[in-house]
């Protein structure tokens, strides 16, 4: 999937869940906003990524680095290493570890997880799949029966679409809860 892409897909999960457990607008919207930019968090590992741009003079170090050691472990230098369940398992430790796990910011490691995990969903059901399960199943890319071409029309056209549209929707359905005294502001 593109980087913008995989943006859209962060706030449309990032908003949807955020609205699914009741969260208050000063909270979800940082919350969306966190998880779109964890969404982009596993194409740090291309150069041309929108996360590699946005860390300017460290992105390319930072990029290379992770290249390096996913080829070191035999895996590809992009859609390697943090493409797969073990770094989304870490990722999220580390950000319940940096947050606390009793702190009253909680949401935060739950929106990084989330954003980094709606990424890899975005990717899996691309043409080349993703090496998901390293090291439980080596390398092997796991693929999905039904595959779209990453940035082709489908994904940029019909999904894209679907997202926003999603995005719109829950939008308008949280502001009719909050109308109803049904959900928080
Ligand atoms: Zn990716």
């Amino acid at each position: 999937m593109m980087g913008r892409n995989h943006r859209t897909s962060g706030i449309l999960t990032g908003f949807g869940v955020g609205v699914a457990v009741g969260l208050s607008w000063p909270v979800l919207i940082p919350f969306t906003v966190i998880t779109a930019v964890a969404a982009l968090l596993p194409d740090l590992d291309s150069y041309n990524s929108i996360a590699v741009k946005c860390l300017g003079p460290l992105g390319h170090p930072v990029c290379t680095g992770l290249r390096r050691l996913s080829q070191l472990l035999g895996g590809n230098a992009h859609r390697g290493l943090t493409h797969t369940v073990a770094a989304w398992l870490v990722v999220s430790a580390l950000a319940t570890l940096l947050v606390g796990v009793t702190s009253s910011f909680w949401w935060v490691a739950l929106a990084v997880s989330l954003g980094y995990l709606t990424h890899l969903a975005g990717d899996i059901g691309t043409i080349r799949g993703l090496p998901l399960l390293w090291p439980y199943r080596g390398w092997r890319d796991i693929k999905m029966p039904l595959r779209f071409k990453a940035g082709g029309s489908f994904e940029n056209y019909v999904i894209r679409s679907l997202m926003i549209m999603g995005v719109c929707v829950l939008f308008l359905v949280h502001i009719g809860l909050v109308a109803w005294g049904l959900t928080y502001v």
